[in-house]
């Protein structure tokens, strides 16, 4: 099992695909995208189920997330997706994803065993759109999410970050359209990730706005926190239910003391946080023939060394060196 030293066990392992993005949001990184990372640095198709095969038969992770950069930009992701299915125990599958090419894809990525999906979607608004991730594709991502449901990926979970002076105006139209389309809507509030370091405490729009904002049309009542157990999002039924909305506040009322994740970036380093400044390289000894055992090793001294929580509150913060999309959302 992967117990830190303060008694949480990650359960969850977050898998980056690449780094890659199809968009450009300015929460995560410039107009002019990123050095990506060189191909031959990227775990292969192989390694990846090595590791996770791993992580799943050995280390007590019972659900995989794939992530990124952009996880559908990666070839051949359905068989990914298959080969994780076919592992025994067989972990949970979900994808987060931007959403584009959804539309082709969703349902393969359901026949090859993908159980569940959160789509970023942050504004209804072609032109918002445009501003905040630089290209013109918010017509995609509707009728990604719109697959997705069809293939009967449900209940599609939709995930927005609301900027100031950009889009803070539409989280009522937000969840309006979610509730007309059975997606379950998870505000998160924007964490200090993105690549230009442009993340500034006082403009970032906080829980507790997005609560204030959301009842002015709705009421809103804490879903029972019995059953949040480590799920970044504090729920609300709308309405009484049973249609909720969910507020992912990691910086106003962070949720370290209940995390169970853990992190493998595309190219094969290890972070037992997102906000960690340290990293355990697993791709030098896998190319170097290590055994499962030895492995196993680096995976536990990664997880003992996670600390108490993310530190973003803490006077001394220090944004992590990497970037999200090269950490994995
Ligand atoms: N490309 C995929 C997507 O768009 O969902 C997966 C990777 S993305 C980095 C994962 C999630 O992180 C997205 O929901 C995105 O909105 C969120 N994200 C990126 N930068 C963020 C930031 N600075 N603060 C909060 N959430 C952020």
């Amino acid at each position: 099992m992967l117990t830190d030293s303060f008694g949480r066990t990650a359960t969850d392992l977050r898998v980056s695909l690449t780094d890659r993005c199809n968009l450009r949001c300015s929460y995560c990184m410039p107009a002019e995208g990123l050095d990506w990372l060189p191909k031959p640095e990227l775990l292969t198709d192989d390694e990846l189920i090595r590791l996770i095969r791993l992580a799943v038969t050995r280390l007590g992770i019972t659900e995989i997330r794939f992530t990124g950069g952009e996880p559908l930009l990666r070839r051949g992701l359905a068989g990914l997706v298959a080969r994780v299915a076919a592992l025994t125990p067989r972990p949970d599958i979900s994808l987060t994803t931007n959403g584009i090419g959804l539309d082709r894809l969703a349902p393969s990525l359901r026949a090859a065993g993908l159980d569940r999906i959160n789509v970023s979607f942050d504004t209804l608004s072609p032109e918002v759109f445009v501003q905040l991730s630089r290209r013109d594709r918010l017509a995609d991502v509707v009728s990604g999410l719109a697959a997705a449901a069809a293939a009967g990926l449900t209940p599609v979970k939709v995930n927005s970050v609301l900027m100031r002076g950009v889009n803070d105006h539409e989280a009522l139209p937000l969840l309006r359209f979610c509730l007309e389309r059975g997606y379950q809507l998870r505000f998160i509030e924007q964490m200090p990730l993105d690549a230009q370091h442009g993340w500034r405490r006082a403009e970032m729009v906080t829980a507790d706005e997005i609560l204030q904002a959301l009842s002015a049309e709705f009421s809103l009542t804490p879903d029972d926190p019995a059953d949040r157990g480590s799920a970044p999002a504090e729920r609300f039924l709308v309405d009484g239910g049973p249609a909720t909305v969910g507020i992912i506040a990691s910086v106003t009322r962070p949720f370290c003391g209940a995390c169970d994740r853990i992190r493998l970036t595309a190219d094969g380093q290890l972070r037992n946080c997102l906000f960690a400044r340290t990293e355990n390289d697993l791709r030098t000894p896998l190319r170097a023939g290590a055994s499962d055992d030895a492995l196993a090793a680096q995976w536990l001294a990664c997880i003992r060394a996670k600390l108490p929580g993310h530190g973003i509150n803490d006077p001394d913060f220090l944004q992590p060196s990497r970037p999200m999309s090269a950490i994995g959302g």
